[in-house]
């Protein structure tokens, strides 16, 4: 299955007709149909917050365990915006999750599988206040689906491929990375640091909810105990602070308290450990001329 959900191109098999919520499309996938599974044989697919939590949930696995066994990693853009695609058999392109009865963890597949053979675009015109979405029927050569005498509104199959939580979720992550792209190269490239919080926040809801309770993040950052807990006790609440999280980071968004006095605190310790290694530094160099001088009475 090939799909683009960000960035379709003139090039791919997606036709160049842009579809609105309440618009009609010919398709239908079924079991038994002659393409059965020739979709899942040969994917290319990127992974957003929503479906890691869902996958790590079903096999009951840390999100980093699921990371680990079923992902691989790749570059959103040209800065190493950290992305996961789904992983592949070994040697084939075909999905770890096919089965000759086709999909094995079909309750919870990403949403890409979910939406095709739909393609989702997600733009901001000019003077809006928020991206709208539209929709591209991608049309591949293989499928057959395209010929089954099923139409439906993209709001129809949107509801019955169960997208509503996925694309709730997944909404605020997918603002993040437009911003984060439409930036350009004016924004210069982002430290190693703000692209690991960024992987942090959107793929491993486990680790970020440890970073949240940690006592560096509980120093610096004043939270509602009831938020706290929902946090510590809630997947989607984890991921949905994860993003006021990175909105603050990368882009200043203040939505999150800091502590004053813990944020000076913090940065007089930082300046404290930067003059200290200053200090060796300059220590260092005086060492090495003495030794320098010291060789020529040799
Ligand atoms: S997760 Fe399921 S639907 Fe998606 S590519 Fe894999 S086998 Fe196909
Ligand atoms: S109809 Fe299309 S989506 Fe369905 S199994 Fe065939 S190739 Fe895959």
């Amino acid at each position: 299955m090939t799909q683009d959900i960000q960035d379709p191109k003139p090039v791919s098999p997606v036709q160049p007709i842009q579809l609105g919520p309440d618009d009609s499309f010919q398709f239908r996938c079924r079991k038994g149909i002659a393409c059965f599974n020739k979709c899942c044989q040969n994917i290319d697919i990127m992974l957003t917050p929503y479906d890691v939590l869902r996958l790590k949930r079903r096999f009951d696995l840390s999100a980093r365990e699921w990371i680990d066994r079923a992902t691989v990693d790749f570059h959103m853009d040209g800065h190493g915006m950290p992305g996961l695609k789904l992983a592949t058999k070994p040697g084939t392109r075909e999905c770890i999750y096919l089965t000759p009865e086709g999909c094995s963890v079909y309750e919870d597949r990403p949403s890409a599988c979910r939406y095709y053979a739909l393609g989702l675009l997600s733009m901001r015109k000019q003077d809006s206040p928020g991206e709208e979405d539209s929709y591209f029927v991608v049309k591949e050569e293989h499928c057959l689906g395209h010929q089954e005498p099923q139409v439906q509104t993209v709001r129809e199959y949107r509801k019955v491929q169960g997208l509503q939580p996925y694309d709730e979720a997944n909404r605020e992550w997918r603002r993040i990375v437009l911003k984060k792209r439409s930036g350009g190269p004016a924004v210069g490239k982002p430290s190693q640091k703000s692209l690991e919080l960024f992987f942090l926040a959107s793929y491993d809801v486990d680790g970020f909810r440890a970073f949240v309770a940690s006592p560096g993040f509980q120093e610096l950052f004043e939270l509602d105990p009831a938020l706290l807990h929902e946090i510590a006790t809630d997947d989607e609440a984890c991921l949905a602070f994860a993003m006021r999280f990175l909105r603050q980071t990368l882009f200043g968004e203040l939505t999150i308290p800091v502590r004053q006095d813990a944020a000076a605190r913090r940065l007089a310790r930082y300046q404290e450990k930067v003059e200290a290694i200053e200090r060796a530094a300059a220590e260092k160099r005086v060492a090495e001329q003495d030794r320098m001088y010291d060789s020529l009475d040799d």
